[in-house]
């Protein structure tokens, strides 16, 4: 750390005196750091020093001869630079090394002067510890270290007096100059000390103030990904049975839409606003935390109840009861909420986020409700999707998804007007996948696409071989890929290479396609019929139908929904069902009925004169490779 933000603080003029200092102090990281300790290592140094000028000052045995100041000034070098490279082998904490090896310095340069007289080597030795230990410590070490001297200083006394000695005057001075410096020197020491813990503080509260900068998003005001990453990391650290965590995991549904449509300022603003209602209604029961986009989060920590839980749920979903003013007029806005309630153990605490986050994409996904709390069927969906996900990768890589082909018959004479092409995938390891499926996947996992085409090339290439002049073949596409520019060129580049007429095919597309891109589907249908080919609209009847899209959206032929023939035999159901044939005839398109099984079905349908019918009572779909044999044998019948 101190090598990162390293300040060079050397003041001019002091050159390398300061430079010393400081690389023996370390590397500070702001000016008022560097200022503190080298005035510590100067008070250490003087403090040390003092009673060894006093002395030698005093001494008969004056160090100030010829011989002994070489000896001195040798022993000062040496020691100095074995105490240097010391704190950088062992890289001691450097005060506390500076400290130590002075006293060492201050010993060894004694040793000689006194010409090893023990008393005097002790008694410095003494005086030393306590003033290193008020340098190093403070005040209150200072203190004790002074009270020793003076014992000291007393025992010295006594004893000298017993044994009827003549303590030099040396002695004395060096020991009322230690205890002066020791003194001044703890009391410098705590006063730098005070100062440090105050800067320490201000730090601390400089450092709470990044910290909260970093974990704060800075758009909505809420904790941030980096905030909750930590906390779900606390929180499947610290597992405590007694502690069971829930959590939250909400997005707004459409949001993309608000962002494409008014710009990602409105887009903002529906966030802040959001944010802001959440966090009123959590309040203090949990935490919010926004993890990007339109994706936010809440962790609860007090054990809530799965109802009260719920009944916050319901809470924040009503707060898309109210539209958010932006800049662009009223926003309105949906919630998509997971829940996740953990049992506090360790592994279902790591389980949390996982867990929610799954509920909140079935929430969205699979139920169509709003909000959803974790269960294991929701699990099974999830695993059960990223597999099909998976396999379904390798099977459009491998070309390995099938078709089936299903007759639709002309219900006044029985004859075979068009074949609907059906995907169709066995996989080695899930076994039959049923296309509403995993078409329902590949459209979410954007493989659709590649599907749609590899289905439309095969189906074009196979029906080539056994389709009637006057037959069609019909092949279903999704919303996805209307939306490609060159979708409908790609169409056309395969009726041509299929040798087929383009009024022989047909694209199936639902309702919900044209509405969710009607610009992009328009324009594509468009160009599909200016090349001569039909456009069928599937599932009629379902969706947001109204008749009025057929005015803009001229299609060739209707299908039913097979929901239509579940209630046929509801009065109410077969009079919509006749009012729609009647406006399809008026408007000459084509009415074809889906998912015919029963006979009653079949002869209502004749009653109401609909014109086609598909369904397993008339002909189940037939894989690609027994059409040869299939139109064959019907060549045969008639
Ligand atoms: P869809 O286009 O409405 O196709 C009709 C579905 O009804 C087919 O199911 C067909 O097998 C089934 N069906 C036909 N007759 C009967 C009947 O009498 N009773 C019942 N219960 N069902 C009948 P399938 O093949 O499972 O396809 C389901 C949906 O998957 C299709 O609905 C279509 O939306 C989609 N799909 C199938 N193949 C493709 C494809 O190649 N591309 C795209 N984009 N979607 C496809
Ligand atoms: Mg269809
Ligand atoms: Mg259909």
């Amino acid at each position: 750390m101190e090598n990162d933000a390293t300040i060079d603080t050397t003041p001019d003029g002091f050159g390398w005196i300061t430079r010393f200092i400081d690389s023996a102090s370390g590397a500070s990281t702001t000016p008022e750091e560097a200022r503190r300790r080298r005035m510590r290592i100067l008070f250490l140094l003087l403090a040390t020093i003092t009673p060894l000028l006093v002395f030698t000052g005093n001494t008969e045995q004056s160090v100030f001869h010829e011989e002994q100041m070489l000896l001195w000034a040798g022993v000062l070098v040496g020691a100095s630079t074995a105490f240097y490279a010391a704190l950088r082998l062992f890289k001691a904490e450097r005060t506390i090394g500076i400290a130590f090896g002075l006293w060492v310095l201050t010993v060894i340069a004694h040793g000689p002067l006194y010409y090893g007289d023990p008393a005097q080597i002790a008694l410095t030795t003494l005086v030393l510890i306590p003033l290193i230990m008020g340098s190093v410590s403070g005040a209150s070490a200072s203190l004790a270290g002074t009270i020793l001297v003076i014992l000291t200083y007393f025992a010295v006394l006594g004893s000298a007096h017993y044994q009827q000695h003549q303590i030099t005057d040396a002695a004395i001075s060096l020991i009322s100059y230690s205890m002066l410096s020791t003194v001044l020197c703890g009391v410098l020491v705590s006063h730098f000390q005070r100062h440090t813990e105050a800067e320490a503080k201000r730090l601390t509260d400089d450092n709470a103030k990044v910290h909260a900068i970093a974990m704060t998003d800075s758009l909505t005001r809420c904790a941030n990904r980096r905030a909750f990453q930590m906390a779900m990391e606390q929180i499947s650290e610290n597992a405590d049975s007694k502690v069971h965590p829930a959590l939250f995991i909400m997005d707004l549904d459409r949001f993309k839409q608000i962002n494409d449509t008014f710009g990602h300022s409105v887009g903002d603003e529906v966030l802040r606003t959001f944010a802001e209602r959440l966090r009123n209604v959590v309040a203090e029961s949990g935490r919010v935390f926004r993890l990007g986009g339109d994706e936010f989060a809440i962790l609860f920590f007090d054990e809530p109840s799965q109802s009260a839980l719920e009944d916050l749920a319901v809470q924040i979903r009503a707060l898309s009861e109210a539209a958010i003013a932006t800049q662009a007029g009223d926003v309105d806005f949906d919630v998509s909420i997971g829940i996740a309630l953990s049992d506090g153990s360790e592994a279902s605490n790591s389980q949390l986020y996982r867990q929610a986050d799954n509920a909140a994409f079935a929430a969205k996904k699979l139920a169509g409700s709003a909000h959803l709390v974790f269960n294991n069927q929701i699990d099974g969906q999830i695993t059960r999707q990223y597999e099909v996900e998976e396999c379904l990768k390798v099977a459009i890589a491998k070309r390995s998804i099938g078709i089936a082909f299903q007759p639709q018959y002309d219900l006044r004479n029985g004859a075979i007007v068009a074949y609907e092409a059906l995907a169709r995938w066995k996989d080695p390891l899930l076994g039959k996948v049923s296309p509403a499926e995993f078409i329902q996947i590949a459209e979410k996992t954007r493989l659709i696409e590649v599907l749609d085409q590899q289905i439309i090339s095969t189906a074009l290439r196979n029906a080539s071989k056994w389709l009637g002049r006057q037959q069609r073949v019909s092949i279903n596409v999704s919303a996805r890929s209307l939306r490609m520019t060159d979708f409908a060129a790609y169409v056309l580049k395969h009726v041509r290479r299929a040798q087929l007429d383009p009024s022989q095919v047909e694209i199936e597309i639902t309702e919900t396609a044209l509405i969710e891109n009607w610009d992009a589907a328009k324009h594509t249908v468009d160009c599909l019929r200016r090349d001569g080919i039909r456009i069928v609209l599937d599932d009629f009847g379902i969706g947001y139908s109204s008749l009025s899209y057929l005015a803009e959206f001229p299609v060739q032929k209707l299908k039913f929904d097979r929901s239509f023939l579940l209630k046929a035999c509801e009065s109410s159901n077969s009079l919509i069902m006749r009012s729609i044939i009647n406006l399809a005839k008026e408007m000459q398109v084509e009415m074809v009925a889906e998912g015919i099984e029963t006979r009653e079905q079949l002869n209502l349908l004749r009653q109401l004169k609909c014109q086609q019918g598909q369904g397993y009572l008339l002909g189940r779909p037939i894989p690609a490779v027994n059409m040869d044999k299939f139109v064959k044998s019907r060549r045969m019948v008639a």
